[in-house]
């Protein structure tokens, strides 16, 4: 027998009932972030390699080991999108926003491709929800503050059990050539104890040693910053952030300030964020997210050192699994049509759906009992009978699926009688 295919490993199929619980998910979502001004953009699910290499990083992990590129795109020069970020703000700059709009506030929801070990919680096609504010009116801490709110706000929606908000600053581009010099020197004096990666990692993003799980790098970092309260960041950096705390405070918003937490992308200054939630095991990541000041000028936005940017992704896959297994809502059908001939239902199948009432019908000559049990297999609410009897009348049964009430319409009326019945 000829091999079975199977889902790619790292991805997996929503089937039908779980749809019906992303469509759910999908629909809050949209409503809340439309709530704060956000209009959902679409861009392609690839994008140049050379784009994610400028805007992630050379060094970030997902640019060195996790860029998936299917062979035809990549001789292109082409990679699947891993994030959503660089899109948008490439999209932002090729359609002029910036030279329309003071602030523009965008939102996506879709898959991303990385090229990651599969584990729980961790897939190679997953789904994020994605916010960026960006514009010349968009370096303000209430911004921060509001976008924050924002993952916030719709995790509580989803119903995600204890998300817990971990904030820090990396300071201004300027900040993080200074501090990255400053970690160089006294990172330096252990380099040759720091795991592998952490080695590797030393000259490109030195940031990264201070969020690396490993025991010693861990020991280390506290070494090196123990007498600190965080990263060492100039007077202005910190006034940013401490005003970011305030707004966050008078929202009422709990966050907790993690000195350690950099986030691993180049693009990322000042404000930097992690949810996390219960639930999730070792993955316990929901969302991430930071401000990025330099990334429109970068990716070719001359001149536009001004323009700024503040955004976040939640994990969808992940939200699930924080959110705990909720009751997936159940797709119902307004009728299921039952004749002996399929002829006899098509044409009036068709009439219903077009008088906008949902009607699937038998396609093979089965009992009538089968086709009633196909009727409650699909939730239908009413099943509608075109008996022999029926016919020669110009009529049909129809049966109240939920109370077993039958009664006879007249053909000419049923649509009229149904809509009725149905609302
Ligand atoms: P992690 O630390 O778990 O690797 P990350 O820092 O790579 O996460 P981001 O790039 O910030 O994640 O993406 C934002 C969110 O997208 C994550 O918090 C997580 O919920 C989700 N996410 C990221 N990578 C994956 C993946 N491979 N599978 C499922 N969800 C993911
Ligand atoms: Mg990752």
């Amino acid at each position: 027998m000829d091999k079975k295919f199977a889902v790619p490993r790292g991805t997996s199929d929503i089937l039908p009932d779980r749809v019906l619980l992303w469509e759910r998910l999908e629909t809050a979502a949209r409503r809340v972030l439309k709530s704060y001004g956000c209009r959902e953009i679409r861009t392609p699910m690839y994008e140049e390699t050379a784009l994610f290499k400028r805007s992630l990083g050379q060094t970030s992990d997902i640019v060195n080991k996790q860029l998936l590129a299917l062979a035809a795109a990549k001789e292109e020069g082409y990679a699947l999108r891993p994030e959503g970020t660089a899109a948008v703000v490439r999209s932002y700059l090729e359609n002029s926003f910036d030279k329309n709009e003071l602030l523009s506030k965008f939102f996506y929801i879709g898959p991303m491709f990385r090229g990651e070990r599969p584990q729980k919680g961790r897939l190679r096609q997953f789904h994020q929800i994605g916010v960026e504010a960006i514009g010349i009116d968009g370096a303000s801490a209430f911004l921060d503050a509001e976008i924050l709110a924002l993952a916030m706000h719709l995790l509580e929606e989803f119903g995600v059990q204890g998300p817990k908000l971990k904030i820090n600053s990396l300071g201004s581009r300027e900040d993080k050539e200074h501090i990255s010099a400053w970690l160089r020197a006294e990172l330096g004096k252990y380099k040759s104890d720091l795991c592998e990666n952490c080695r590797s990692r030393f000259e490109g993003n030195v940031f990264r040693v201070l969020d690396c799980k490993n025991e010693f790098c861990k020991k280390v970092v506290r070494a090196v910053m123990g007498g600190q309260k965080g990263l060492p960041l100039s007077e202005s950096s910190l006034d940013y952030f401490k005003s970011v705390q305030n707004t966050l405070e008078n929202l009422k918003i709990n966050f907790e300030v993690s000195p350690y937490l950099v986030r691993g992308l180049d693009y990322y200054t000042h404000t930097v964020f992690e949810i996390t939630a219960q639930g999730l095991g070792s993955q316990d990541a929901v969302g991430a997210g930071g401000r990025y000041d330099r990334l429109v000028h970068d990716l070719g936005g001359d001149g536009k050192t001004k323009f700024g940017g503040i955004g976040f992704a939640l994990g969808i896959e992940r939200i699930f699994l924080a959110a705990g297994d909720t009751a997936a809502p159940v797709q119902s059908l307004d009728v299921f049509v039952v004749a002996t001939q399929a002829q006899d239902a098509f044409g009036l199948a068709q009439q219903l759906r077009r008088a906008g009432i949902s009607a699937d019908m038998g396609f093979s000559a089965a009992s009538f009992k089968s086709q009633m049990n196909r009727a409650n297999k699909l939730n239908a609410r009413f099943a509608l009978i075109l008996g022999e009897e029926e016919l020669k009348n110009k009529s049909a049964a129809v049966k109240n699926m939920q109370t077993s009430v039958q009664e006879i319409v007249a053909l000419e009326n049923i649509i009229e009688y149904l809509r009725k019945a149905l609302s």
